[in-house]
């Protein structure tokens, strides 16, 4: 079995291992309309064109910004508008040394007979998108697929619809000359507790890489994106703690004693989080995939980046970049700080770039805690249900 081989397949390689570079990560700013919309009606902001162009031009001009971020992800209309003073927003990401990149599913619909799974749209048609799409200068794309945890799900079908899904999209960006993100979200909905959400992530990560290989995808041109392994929402918070079996998922990975101070509060720590994740990820992704990077799935900011940093320390086998496309934990400081008015703009960009540097450090394992400051960054961005 061999991987798909097409005209863009150096450069497909090329792009995403740029876009794994240690210490930068990818910004997700691809919210959908109805979805920006509840940002900005959240400062109280009417959902109009120009409110959307502000917010976004605040964060790709944020000074210094581009020294951590690799890559930038836009929806569709955001692609193709430019700054006030008339810069194409992909000109501006391209001189700042990253990859413009672009939404292509077109959200999801219910699989009927299921207990509310559901399945992404969009394959009809994307090769002539993902044509215009890399016309206009964009040379990757994401891909949102849904899985939820319950009492019988994700279900069998669920798991594969969305891996074969995954698998058709992969290989048509690739044939376009669009690096494909693959992402399979594991909803954080639900009372589980971590070695569930542990077990399923493995169940949904294999069924996908089976379908990429089956579908020849060429996955030295791809990157994932996936959630953590954390317990549900709405998990009892005494079942919340659990570390023993973490030696036996990584046995050559010695703990250090510090590390049970964290779980004096009966919460799971990062490192647990760290150690369950990582396992999951060792026991799925194949080394030829150059590039992990976590979505934040409603955690607060602060504990995104402690988690992704906690990742980055342990001392085990990861032949892959760790590092971030947050979307909610990258941003939600920073429209705090903003709350849609001009005199702000500069103090909203400082707190994005607080919140860029941290997620860089912690792509290194090298998080200082700077970013911990700011209320607005512990609060939890947590929302039942959430679409993109
Ligand atoms: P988060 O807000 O969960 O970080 O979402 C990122 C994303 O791009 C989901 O597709």
């Amino acid at each position: 079995m061999s991987a798909f081989v097409g005209k863009y397949t150096d450069e497909l390689i090329k792009t995403a291992k740029y876009l794994a570079t240690p210490g930068k990560g990818i910004l997700a700013s691809d919210e959908s309309t109805g979805t920006i919309g509840k940002r900005l009606s959240s400062i109280n902001l009417e959902n109009v064109e120009s409110n959307r162009q502000a917010l976004r031009e605040l964060l790709f001009t944020a000074p210094g910004v581009f020294d951590y971020l690799s890559g930038v992800i836009l929806f569709e209309e955001t692609l193709y508008q430019t700054t006030s003073d008339g810069t194409p927003f992909v000109d501006l990401i391209r001189a700042g040394g990253a990859v413009p990149g672009i939404k292509v599913d077109k959200g999801t619909v219910e699989i009927a007979g299921t207990n509310g799974e559901t399945t992404a749209q969009g394959l009809d048609s994307l090769g002539a998108r993902c044509a215009k799409y890399y016309e206009a200068g964009a040379r990757f794309a994401k891909w949102r697929a849904v899985l939820k945890v319950g009492p019988a799900e994700p279900s069998e079908l669920a798991v594969r619809q969305n891996a074969e899904g995954l698998a058709r999209y992969a290989l048509i960006c690739q044939e376009f000359g669009l690096v494909p993100i693959v992402e399979p979200e594991i909803l954080t909905d639900g009372a589980h507790d971590i070695k569930t959400c542990a077990a399923v992530t493995e169940r949904v990560l294999a069924a996908v890489y089976k379908s990429l290989n089956d579908h020849k995808v060429l996955l030295e041109g791809t990157l994932l994106k996936t959630n953590m392994v954390t317990p549900g929402s709405d998990s009892p918070k005494a079942c919340r703690y659990d570390r023993h079996s973490c030696n036996l998922l990584l046995p050559e990975y010695q703990p250090m004693p510090d590390h049970h101070i964290s779980f004096m509060d009966f919460q799971v720590g990062a490192e647990v989080i760290a150690e369950y994740t990582v396992a999951a990820l060792r026991r799925t992704v194949p080394p030829a995939v150059p590039g992990v990077v976590f979505l934040s799935g409603g955690q607060s900011e602060e504990e995104a980046t402690q988690n992704l940093d906690a990742m980055n320390k342990l001392e085990v086998l990861k032949p892959w970049t760790l590092s971030f496309s947050f979307g909610r934990a990258l941003q939600q400081s920073t429209l705090k700080k903003w709350l849609g008015k001009n005199e702000n703009v500069a103090a909203a960009q400082a707190t994005f770039l607080v919140r860029c540097k941290a997620n860089s450090e912690a792509g290194l394992g090298k998080y200082t805690g700077s970013g911990a400051g700011d209320a607005a960054a512990s609060e939890s961005l947590y929302v039942k249900g959430y679409k993109y």
